[in-house]
């Protein structure tokens, strides 16, 4: 439930704040007052902030919890490939795995400061109620903040590709053919399961990606989020060859033109990766008041390219931060991701362009507060109450500019002591507070262990497809497209035929 506390004598480091020793206090999980000498009215439940940087809770805006324990399991690959290790490849999960895989996730975000996530979590078919009940729980007892937005989709992930280009069939598919009307109908329940059950919990609606959903399942989930208000996300042109499928999908018509005319581009809107989209979709974006959510590290992982994050942000466009699933990343540090969001986009362009570390530190406050559809990332008188507390021993609070820049560039999260959300404390001491944190170690080393006993057969169904899937990554790749998002760099020996 939402709490009352008092933070005194603490250096606030908030974007739209100046920077300066003074107390917090929160009342009902929401921040009520932010000065000097509010200390004096409460005698009790006073948390001293001496020595102590309060800034608020990082926001992961996309993730997948299912992957919180496939850390270092897939080869750096392109998408298309990487894809088969990660979806297909997998053991069954039950329920209690997705609650253990969620709460690993949020005892690692919490631990390093973030305090809001957005995940996108594959939910098993066989049971997705209970799946979405288990991880609803995990992040409920984690005390985390959290929008579950379902991962569903309708189509085999070969249908999404195009086989004819490379003179083959499809192979069989990984997946039976869903329902669209009964994978609405689960999206509905757990709407109105959720909607308002809990002031930490929000329910989504998120399919996949629209290429690997029926015309149906998009137009009925499109309504859905419609109808009942919900946040709406999903992965767009995460890479170059996406660009190909989907055009050849929609008939040489542009996938966020069509998301446009399903009436799913609008604030309530949140689109992970847009690294292929040229200059009409992203003012499109733009003009409909949607988010982008930027993740380097998978982008980086995956080598699906460099999102121009410079233009974007001076373009006016909303950007939130992702770590994205731990198979493409590996783990779920919010402060790792900044400082990867702040250095790639050096490798382009002018660098009046280049974002620094306090446009990236903010947007990753206010995107992700925008993707959440709540008044987050903010220290301001009433926006909820989720604040880190940093030691200040690595970091000097002079400038704002360069505080923001040495928690982006240096930290990552060993400094956090104590984390609030919703005015409750969650992190003490640096460690996760809320329920049994031996139990949920536990818990997860098994879990971990079941996963890395199966790889060898994740091996093998890698191997049964890399052939053809890399000719038809190939085959894509080499069609034109009018964008570039790759970097190029001259061979150290000249060219080499042979790779
Ligand atoms: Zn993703």
């Amino acid at each position: 439930m939402p709490g009352d506390l008092l933070i005194e004598n603490v250096m606030v480091l908030d974007p739209a704040l100046p920077l300066g020793v003074v107390d917090i206090e929160v009342v009902n999980g929401v921040i009520a007052e932010v000065g000097p000498g509010l200390a004096a009215r409460r005698p009790s439940g006073v948390i001293d902030g001496t020595g102590m940087i309060a800034t608020p809770g990082l926001i992961n805006a996309h993730t997948h919890s299912g992957q919180n324990l496939d850390r270092g399991v897939a080869p750096n690959l392109p998408l298309d490939l990487w894809l088969i290790w990660v979806v297909y490849g997998g053991i069954p999960f039950s329920p209690d795995d997705s609650y253990t895989l969620a709460m690993a996730g949020a005892v690692e975000m919490l631990e390093s400061g973030c305090t809001a996530v957005l995940d996108q979590a594959w939910l098993s078919p066989d049971a997705f109620a209970e799946h979405a009940e288990a991880v609803m729980a995990a992040y409920a007892d984690a005390g985390i903040r959290a929008g579950l937005a379902p991962m569903v989709q309708d189509r085999d992930i070969f249908e999404s590709m195009s086989f004819e280009s490379v003179g083959t069939g499809a192979p069989a598919p990984f997946s039976s053919a869903l329902d669209p009307a009964v994978v609405t109908g689960w999206m509905r329940s757990f709407l109105d399961r959720w909607q308002g059950a809990h002031p930490l919990l929000t329910p989504m609606v998120g399919p996949s990606a629209p290429q690997r959903c029926s015309d149906e399942l998009m137009a009925s989930l499109a309504d859905l989020a419609r109808s009942s208000g919900a946040l709406f996300h999903t992965h767009v042109l995460e890479t170059r060859t996406q660009i190909v499928a989907t055009r050849e999908r929609y008939g040489g018509r542009s996938v966020v033109a069509v998301l446009d005319e399903l009436g799913l581009l609008t604030s309530n809107t949140s689109l992970a990766h847009c690294v292929w989209m040229d200059a009409g979709e992203y003012a499109a974006v733009r003009d409909a008041g949607a988010t982008i959510v930027h993740n380097p590290i998978s982008n980086l992982r995956c080598g699906s390219g460099l999102l121009p994050l410079g233009d974007l942000l001076h373009g006016g466009l909303h950007v939130a931060l992702g770590a994205d699933g731990a198979a493409s990343n590996d783990n779920q540090n919010m402060f790792e991701a900044m400082k990867f969001a702040t250095l790639i986009h050096t490798l382009y362009g002018s660098h009046r362009q280049w974002p620094t570390a306090l446009d990236v530190w903010s947007m990753c406050l206010r995107g992700g507060a925008r993707a959440l559809g709540q008044r987050l990332g903010s220290l301001e008188p009433g926006a909820r109450a989720d604040i880190v507390l940093l030691d200040s021993e690595r970091h000097v609070a002079v400038h704002k500019e360069s505080l923001a820049a040495s928690l982006v560039l240096a930290e990552h999260g060993s400094s956090v002591r104590t984390v609030v959300v919703d005015g409750e404390i969650v992190v003490d001491d640096g460690v996760h507070c809320r329920g049994d944190r031996a139990a949920t170690a536990r818990r997860s080393r098994a879990l971990q262990q079941r996963i890395h006993e199966a790889l060898p057969e994740r091996q093998a169904v890698y191997e049964r497809h890399v052939e053809v899937l890399t000719a038809v990554h190939d085959h894509a790749m080499a069609q034109p497209v009018p964008i570039e998002r790759l970097a190029a760099i001259t061979p150290a020996f000249g060219p080499d035929p042979a790779r």
